[in-house]
């Protein structure tokens, strides 16, 4: 093994047992707090109680009753999501092969568009085909490595209808076979998208790129008149009513895009082996 390699190693293990013995927050700074995400769930139980949707009633009451007595293990608690996120950051670390070479991955399925009327009906086959479909692909492509991530979606209010893309990390150095899949993602149906996938080399702080991955945190598009420096906006109103109807459809786990690993429970943990 290469002196690189083990010193990469080595990193990583450190970067593990900190987590273990003084917390995410102490090698994660931007890593949400307690009162934040539980700011977070009220203003969705808020934005739950003022719809008219029946569903919404029910999903306000399960996340007004979630404590310490017992966890409503919604999609759509920010509270739930802060402690899965803390159990899927600690597992990615522990199942990539090093901290040193990574890339953050995002990649747009465009041609799996949903019409905003049609939110309500996406459940987690549907997720599944859209997922089974990219795995195939890097199957295809012969990747070998762990790439690691999660399902998201975006409002695009220009189209009024909603964009599943994947956020992923992978320590494979070599970029060519993601150019592969590029080329793939160019040819589906709606090739309008010029820029499916983005890969950015994770130079500084893995903890904090590995974090971006599992946001639970759905939001939209601005519009394009704003130009090309946009920054994504939070979700309001019934949007966001319907967005916190499909994470809590969805759930946590479903979300993760796992290829080269593998997810098991044990007791309330989920352990990722690659
Ligand atoms: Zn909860």
């Amino acid at each position: 093994m290469s002196g690189i390699v083990r010193k990469d190693l080595y990193k990583r293990a450190r970067i593990l047992r900190q987590i273990r013995t003084q917390g995410l927050g102490s090698v994660f700074e931007e890593f949400e707090t307690l009162d934040q995400a539980k700011a977070r769930r009220k203003a969705n139980i808020v934005a739950l109680r003022e719809s008219r949707n029946e569903d919404a009633q029910v999903l306000a009451t399960r996340l007004s009753r979630c404590g310490r007595g017992g966890r409503c293990e919604s999609g759509a608690c920010p509270v739930c999501n802060r402690r899965y996120r803390k159990n899927v950051i600690y597992q990615t670390i522990h199942a990539l092969l090093g901290l040193d070479n990574l890339l953050l991955v995002t990649w747009q399925c465009s041609s799996d568009d949903i019409p905003n009327d049609k939110l309500p009906e996406f459940d987690g086959l549907d997720l599944l085909r859209i997922k089974n479909r990219n795995f195939q692909k890097f199957k295809r492509l012969n990747v070998e490595y762990p790439i690691i991530g999660s399902f998201e979606m975006a409002y695009l209010p220009e189209k009024d209808s909603w964009r599943p893309h994947f956020h992923a990390v992978t320590s494979c150095g070599n970029r060519d076979v993601l150019e592969h899949f590029r080329v793939y993602l160019q040819k589906q149906k709606h090739p309008r998208n010029t820029a499916p996938l983005h890969i950015i080399p994770i130079t500084k702080t893995p903890v904090a790129a590995i974090g971006y991955l599992f946001k639970s945190e759905w939001k939209q598009k601005p519009s394009r008149v704003l130009g090309l420096r946009y920054t994504t906006q939070r979700l309001v109103g019934e949007r966001l009513v319907n967005a916190l109807l499909a994470l809590d459809r969805l759930g946590m786990r479903k979300k993760l895009f796992l290829h080269k690993c593998k997810s098991y429970r044990r007791g309330r943990h989920l352990i990722f082996v690659a």
